[in-house]
């Protein structure tokens, strides 16, 4: 029998599952820190290892692998990974050196690898065109268009987390280099910031009593303070969910999909903020494809990364089909 592996493999944590026939069901699931050090030879070596001893002695076996990183070419070359702390890595070729003839490698962006789990055997069943925005510490975003993973040029088409929102002297500057992309408004590690120094500059809200104490407030209790019609958390969420919508609903126009995925870890758990985003979302979009569109919730969670990779592997090598 042919063992399917997917790899998530992400700035925080290092997962591996393998699947049999069905390619939903994991036969076995590994997960581990990434910890310390992170050198390419390293984690490779550690990847490996956990690969191997989950592969057994089956044969052939796939393993696709989603990460953290834009990927310069489809061998898993890595450009750029702020995650991993890489630049220039070419992961693919030194993983695949490593492991030998008798697997199979894929490489892929992580968020492409959700992207293609959530229309396996998520909220994008069935749908020939996709657009997955996940809004966690980043905003990332994956595109199924006529039935296909979107790659690009360049590998890097998706990036909704790069599309400008501002573009004056006083937009925001973004970790991609740039400014005014909707990351550095609604990306996860901008809005703790922007929370942070407007409650260091006094401001009042009941997040702070929901959270705890004014060094605990997350995005999470921001919402919780929105829902409850705090001033101050509805002021922010609703100047920040205006912002998201328009990236989505220029996107929307470009692509037409069917179906619009909203996940990550901030939005997963900011349900006012959801709901804002898709209010404001309605009146931007185009009205021609919003007749066309359902906007769904993620549904695979942490699971969507390792089925989308071991699939996407498993159709580049033909096995999963039919
Ligand atoms: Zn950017």
């Amino acid at each position: 029998m042919t063992i399917h592996i997917g790899v998530d493999l992400g700035g925080s944590n290092l997962r591996v599952a393998s699947y049999g026939p069905d390619g939903l069901v994991p036969l076995s699931h590994h997960r581990e820190d990434v910890g310390e050090p992170r050198d390419p030879a390293a984690i490779v070596e550690r990847l490996a290892g956990v690969i191997e001893r989950i592969a057994g002695a089956a044969g052939p076996v796939t393993v696709g692998i989603g990460i953290a990183a834009m990927l310069r070419d489809r061998k898993g070359t890595v450009s750029n990974s702020p995650h991993l702390r890489w630049r220039d890595v070419a992961f693919g070729a030194m993983l695949a050196s490593r492991l030998g003839g008798r697997f199979e490698l894929g490489v892929y962006n992580d968020v492409n690898a959700i992207t293609w789990g959530e229309s396996v055997g998520g909220a994008a069943r069935g749908c020939r065109d996709v657009l997955a925005v996940y809004v966690g510490t980043g905003i990332g975003g994956g595109i199924i268009a006529n039935g296909a993973l979107l790659e690009g040029a360049s590998n890097c088409a998706g990036e909704i987390g790069h599309v400008k929102v501002r573009w004056d002297e006083d937009a925001l500057p973004c970790q991609c280099g740039s400014r005014g992309c909707v990351e550095a408004y609604v990306g996860g590690s901008y809005v703790m910031k922007r929370i942070a120094a407007e409650l260091g500059a006094g401001a009042k809200t009941s997040a702070i009593n929901i959270a705890g104490g004014i060094e605990k407030v997350m995005p999470s209790h921001v919402d919780q303070a929105a829902a409850d019609g705090d001033a101050w958390a509805l002021g922010l969420w609703s100047e920040l969910a205006p912002l998201l919508a328009v990236a989505l609903g220029n996107a929307l126009a470009l692509l037409n999909s069917g179906r619009l995925i909203l996940g990550g870890g901030l939005l997963g758990r900011a349900p006012t903020l959801y709901q804002l985003v898709e209010t404001a979302l309605l009146i931007v979009a185009p009205v021609a494809t919003l007749e066309a569109l359902e906007i769904v919730p993620a549904e695979l969670g942490d699971d969507a990364g390792l089925v989308g990779a071991a699939h996407l592997a498993a159709a580049h090598v033909s096995t999963f089909r039919g």
